[in-house]
């Protein structure tokens, strides 16, 4: 059975980091001497042109080539989905209509399935990013509070980082540090993360009892990891 001609990978840029997404679309070329790979910027896609019977290990063996060249040309593309009036915006993996009122009082608010949004005009996607980032740590800070105590730790502090390589992170300070866009993500796939970052707490690895610490804690370790593999690099073009 062919493959599909899209789908999503993971790829490694630099072998300290976890492994990224990376939707790639595979493309057969009659004409094409070699394999090569171009970013197309409206799919938000590496298109990987193969030879007639050239096998898809040698595109992937390129895209590992050159990953550190492909995450950097796709995290550079422009957003897709702009905080914008009228434009939706996922929160807790539940679409919000982001409505602007410039008659109201109050920064950024969740209401009847809107995220009202005052102020001018200009300053919307300002306002909607820093309502984000408040409710990443607001929800972060709720789910990580019963992990802590059932793990029987305290992180030293919780950070928000705008780092694209990473959904959260583990200092050997114990400094916890998550990027805010998980905000967007499923409640359960931000609680797994989260879990696994408190669990890190008391094993500072990924061995066989870090991962069953981790599975007291989630249920989802893997249908998590599928929905990042999946959705992260969309995450990644919000706002
Ligand atoms: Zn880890």
């Amino acid at each position: 059975m062919e493959p599909p001609d899209s789908e999503t990978i993971a790829l490694r840029r630099d072998p300290l980091l976890p492994a990224e997404p990376c939707p790639v679309r595979w493309r057969r070329s009659a004409r094409a001497r070699r394999v090569s790979l171009r970013i197309d910027a409206a799919e938000g896609a590496v298109v990987v042109t193969l030879p007639i019977r050239v096998g898809r290990k040698h595109g992937l063996a390129l895209l590992s080539e050159h990953a550190g060249w492909v995450m950097q040309r796709l995290s550079a593309l422009a957003p897709e989905r702009p905080f914008e009036p009228g434009a939706a915006v996922p929160i807790g993996g539940v679409d919000y209509k982001i409505r602007h009122d410039p008659a109201r009082r109050g920064g950024a608010f969740l209401e009847e399935g809107a995220l009202i949004v005052t102020g001018e005009v200009d300053f919307v996607a300002r306002r909607v990013r820093d309502f984000l980032k408040a409710e990443a740590l607001r929800r972060i800070g709720v789910a990580a509070k019963p992990h802590a105590e059932a793990l029987g730790v305290a992180p030293r502090a919780i950070r928000l980082k705008d780092t694209r390589s990473r959904w959260g992170s583990c200092a050997p300070d114990r400094t916890l540090a998550f990027s805010w866009r998980l905000v967007l993500a499923p409640d359960w796939v931000l609680d797994y993360v989260v879990a696994h970052e408190m669990a890190h707490l008391r094993e500072m690895n990924h061995s066989a009892r870090f991962w069953t610490l981790v599975e007291t804690r989630s249920p989802h370790r893997y249908a998590a990891t599928e929905w990042l593999r999946h959705n992260g690099a969309a995450l990644q073009r919000v706002g």
